[in-house]
């Protein structure tokens, strides 16, 4: 069976991520899209937010199951026997950090590769970072982040304020 690893903060979950997710569920068998929580990053929602926002609004794919890990990525993906780690490429902004990760895990683990999707153009200014400074100046979200994960995340800024 051919499995992939989609890995991401998700801090929330964008129209961006879910274009890919949709593309990778089209390309692989099973895709696992993961919450990382050693990723470095200071996020605004908890975990269990993150990955409901994910069941949310991923029921719609059969092939894909929502986890989160604190392992190390590639770890993750040879305990879930998964040969492929897809990302999303929007702008030259992403491509050094991401070339950089896809180097060193194909260093410690070289039989697992990555794989870039590019991002789609309508999408490709899009990222989490935004959608929360957005959410905090009560622009409308519908164009960024699924239209079941609004109302919710919107409250989680304001109690955060
Ligand atoms: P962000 O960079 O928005 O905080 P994540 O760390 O959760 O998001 O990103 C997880 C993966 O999704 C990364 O591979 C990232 O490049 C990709 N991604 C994020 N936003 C988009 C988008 N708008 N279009 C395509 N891929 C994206």
């Amino acid at each position: 069976m051919s499995i992939a690893i989609y890995p991401g903060s998700f801090d929330p979950v964008t129209l961006g991520h879910l274009n890919i997710l949709k593309r990778a569920s089209r390309i692989f068998e099973k895709v696992y899209v993961c919450v990382m929580v050693n990723s470095g990053k200071q996020p605004v929602l908890s975990l269990e937010q993150r990955l409901e926002y994910l069941r949310l609004t991923t029921g719609r794919f059969p092939n894909v199951v929502v986890d989160s890990s604190d392992k190390l990525l590639v770890d993750y993906a040879k305990e879930k026997n998964a040969k492929v780690i897809v990302k999303g490429m929007r702008a030259v902004s992403d491509f050094d950090w991401e070339f950089q990760m896809a180097l060193v895990n194909s260093k410690i683990a070289p039989d697992i590769d990555t794989m870039f999707l590019m991002a789609s153009q309508k999408y490709m200014y899009l990222s989490s970072s935004i959608v929360k400074e957005m959410a905090r100046y009560g622009v409308d979200l519908s164009e960024f982040i699924p239209r079941e994960i609004i109302d919710d995340f919107i409250n989680q800024i304001r109690s955060r304020r």
